[in-house]
């Protein structure tokens, strides 16, 4: 990061951008999966959802499972079912009623989750589908999108939520913590597919990458054990993408509280992420040639807030002319 400068350019202050608490739908709409009902989206049938208890995974089967491959997983998986007799759809609507009546104890309407996504659908599709034809006819042919967006998988910070980003608009990578990792071709292939994408087919103009309160990745980042030892089979070694940040956090905020440290870190976190971005070729040629600007940004989703800055890079002075 010693060759980039980040300045902030926008603020948008929790008075000028509220909050609101999220709600749940008010009613469920109830569909048939009769094909004479004009009203039922096409997308949506009215299937059987296999349900299965998760089973318990004991480290040795764990470390077998890392090798092997799906059609092997989905053996392993039958014969646990099978040894514990919670296989066939007896067992599976057994577990499905025992939820249901644990959920309703308080006399409320279980939740259904598949009732709970054809609401949404039907929604979707009533209120924007339909009643936006052009925008939607010109997606049928293909996406222009202006931005490409990393932001955290953390359910409360969907970027197309909050910043009202219509169909079309972004171009959008979520993970843990919302990291942009250095280029590596074998372990990280599949956000340089998306980068490659997104600048090299897509021609996004922008890569925005968005950090967030309360980052549980971060967090995570900030309390990795100092021996270097890890617990967990992929989040440690993920979010040690961020150690330069968390480094520079611990070496200027030493005087802070842990929770101020992790609000420093979510932000300098994304300052490590766009600086990984130059690692790419096709990134670091769109900013030279300024077909491609890469911006930081941080919801703050307890105060309503919203920072987004830009990243300026120049010439060390030793290679000025
Ligand atoms: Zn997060």
């Amino acid at each position: 990061m010693s060759t980039a400068s980040i300045n902030s350019c926008l603020t948008i202050s929790p008075a000028q951008a509220s909050l609101k608490k999220p709600t749940r739908p008010v009613a469920f709409a109830r569909v048939s999966n009769s094909s004479s009902s004009p009203s039922v989206p096409s997308l949506i049938r009215n299937e059987p959802v296999f349900a299965a208890p998760t089973p318990i995974i004991n480290p040795i089967l764990r470390e077998e499972m890392a090798n092997e491959s799906y059609e092997q997983a989905i053996a392993a998986l039958e014969k646990l079912l099978s040894e514990k007799g919670e296989l066939g759809p007896i067992a599976a609507a057994r577990v499905d009623q025992i939820t249901a009546e644990l959920q309703s104890s308080d006399g409320s309407k279980p939740f259904d989750p598949v009732e709970h996504m054809k609401a949404g659908f039907i929604h979707f599709k009533t209120e924007k589908y339909e009643k936006n034809p052009a925008l939607y006819g010109e997606l049928s042919k293909g996406q222009s999108p202006k931005y490409m967006v990393f932001a955290c998988s953390d359910s409360r910070v969907c970027p197309s939520h909050i910043l009202n980003f219509q169909p079309g608009e972004a171009f959008v990578v979520r993970n843990i913590a919302n990291m942009v990792p250095a280029y590596d071709k074998t372990r990280y292939s599949g956000v340089g597919a998306a980068i490659e994408y997104a600048v090299l087919h897509l021609k996004v103009e922008n890569i925005v990458v968005i950090g967030h309160s309360a980052c549980g990745g971060i967090k995570g980042l900030m309390s990795l054990p100092a021996d270097g030892s890890e617990s967990t089979a992929f989040i440690e070694d993920w979010v040690k993408i961020g150690l330069p940040a968390k480094a520079k956090v611990q070496g200027e905020h030493v005087d802070k509280c842990f929770a101020d440290q992790c609000t420093a870190c979510e932000k300098e976190a994304v300052n490590v992420s766009l600086g990984n971005l130059l690692t790419y070729p096709f990134g670091r040629d769109g900013l030279v040639k300024k077909t491609l600007a890469l911006k930081g940004g941080h919801y703050d989703f307890v105060n309503g807030g919203f920072e987004l800055w830009g990243l300026e890079f120049g010439l060390s002075p030793s290679l000025s002319v």
